[in-house]
């Protein structure tokens, strides 16, 4: 149970007890183009973002430290089929 007022958008969930752990690796650039397909609520101090640049997807996770920064990682890029599976997973609380 939550203990989180629910704004009413998507939470990734508190993962189950063994999750798929996910390669989280330091952002690339800034600076590229992007084109965002799915997010997860930012309210929450972590927060994910499907992504795709060229013809391959990766995910973002959004990280607010204890000083207020905002820590970027992302995936492995990878196609499209295999990562829209670890996306739903990652929105189901069985990787993280
Ligand atoms: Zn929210």
């Amino acid at each position: 149970m939550s203990l989180e007022p629910d704004c009413g958008a998507h939470h990734v969930p508190t993962p189950v007890a063994r999750p798929e752990v996910i390669d989280w690796y330091p952002e690339t650039d800034w600076a590229r183009p992007l084109r965002m397909w799915a997010y997860t609520c930012p309210c929450r101090p972590v927060y994910y973002e499907l992504c795709q640049e060229g013809g391959k997807f990766f995910i973002q996770r959004f990280v607010t430290d204890k000083r207020g920064r905002l820590q970027v990682h992302e995936t492995a890029h990878e196609v499209y089929a295999f990562m829209i599976v670890l996306w739903e997973r990652l929105r189901a609380g069985q990787a993280q």
